[in-house]
């Protein structure tokens, strides 16, 4: 049997390139020539840049999102001794990131419509902590596919309790809760710029940003082996930086990202239509939260045959995430649950499926889905 030929690539990180081609070799021409790859003028202007378009007083580029997490843990010195609160359904770097820095991971159940923490399963956990466990010092928001958590309760939970909460915005760049930016409304947030994120490195790349002045320099210190004045360590730090490649990168896509967020949102839109009337839903918009769409995500009780259908038609899809942290071979057995048990979380991996919806899809690559998918669907 002949393989179908994939028309409509799930990512494409190519065709990011291909689109803005001269600008992205101009910008690393100019940091060839410059001769200074490292912490240079590139890194600080594009983390001004970065802290400005989100709106907070200070950014940190660090060397990809799972080190963004960890530097946010130890600059808030979180670390052996404190047990730090995440979802189970999310990129295994959230929970890796928690033990990088020491912590205790305590992993909670998703809501089953948004994919992201159950407000009231933390509510309970701050209230009536596991036993065993050491105190919880921070909670870990996962704004997962591009869509905010229900933050707002959740931030009133632990103002409460007086847990640091950092917002996991690696699936969230520019997306809104309310009006307010995610990334602004914890104590700090840490995203990736990993290739296929909203807002892309041709590498690995990550940064933090925060408000709070102090925290930023500790963050600095700590990403370049705990400096604060060259080859004097203040403190413990680690080698985690951003390079001047990446930055310049950077540079020329931030400028570009709401109108890669806008396309994101029509395909979005378009993929809606051509569910309309069949079994599988389109996603569930938060109300009062603006979705960015990092990916597309419907659920079927058939996923093998629904993605062997689609790939018929030259579909490609993913699946995000095929088994949650807590019964992967590394954790299984030795993670601490939330009293849900993370039963939504195990029923979700079962069934989630990501189609194709990065903005360089054509308006041709995006019918050739819609038509796949009342196929596939009917
Ligand atoms: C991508 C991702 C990370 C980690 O980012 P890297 O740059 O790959 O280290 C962390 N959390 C979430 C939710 C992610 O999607």
């Amino acid at each position: 049997m002949d393989l179908p030929v994939i028309t409509v690539p799930q990512a494409d990180p190519g065709a990011a390139y291909r689109a803005q081609q001269a600008a992205i070799d101009a910008a690393i021409a100019r940091v060839l020539n410059s001769g200074w790859y490292i912490l240079g003028s590139e890194g600080a202007a594009f983390e001004q840049e970065f802290a400005e378009w989100l709106g907070l007083s200070r950014a940190v580029g660090c060397a990809n999102g799972t080190d963004a997490l960890v530097l946010a843990l130890r600059g808030l010195g979180i670390g052996p001794g404190a047990t730090v609160v995440t979802v189970s359904h999310t990129a295994v770097a959230t929970v890796a990131a928690i033990e990088m820095a020491g912590a205790t991971p305590l992993l909670l159940d998703i809501d089953p419509d948004t994919y992201t923490m159950d407000a009231d399963e933390l509510r309970a956990v701050l209230e009536d902590p596991p036993p065993g466990l050491p105190p919880i010092r921070a909670v870990i928001p996962v704004h997962l596919y591009g869509q905010a958590c229900d933050l707002e309760p959740m931030l009133a939970a632990c103002r409460a309790a007086g847990v640091a909460v950092i917002e996991d915005c690696a699936q969230a760049h520019g997306a809104t809760l309310n009006g307010r930016m995610l990334g602004t409304l914890g104590d700090v947030a840490a995203f990736s710029l990993y290739p296929t994120k909203n807002l892309a490195a041709l590498g690995d790349g990550g940064i933090v940003a925060t408000g709070d002045a102090d925290l930023a320099d500790r963050m600095a210190a700590i990403r370049q082996y705990g400096w604060k004045r060259r080859y004097l360590s203040d403190m413990v730090g680690v080698n985690s930086r951003l390079d001047e490649l990446q930055a310049a990168v950077l540079r020329v896509r931030l400028p570009l990202l709401a109108e890669g967020n806008t396309r994101r949102q029509a395909i979005a839109a378009a993929y809606d239509a051509a569910l309309a009337g069949g079994p599988l839903a389109p996603p569930v918009r938060r109300p009062g939260a603006v979705h960015v769409f990092h990916q597309y995500v419907v659920r079927s009780r058939d996923r093998e045959e629904m993605m062997a259908r689609l790939r018929a038609q030259g579909v490609a899809t993913a699946i995000h995430y095929p088994l949650p942290v807590h019964l992967q071979e590394a954790y299984q057995g030795r993670i601490a649950l939330g009293p849900a048990a993370c039963t939504e979380t195990e029923a979700a991996s079962r069934e989630v499926l990501s189609l194709p919806i990065h903005p360089e899809l054509t308006d041709a690559q995006v019918e050739t889905v819609c038509a796949a998918l009342r196929l596939a669907a009917g």
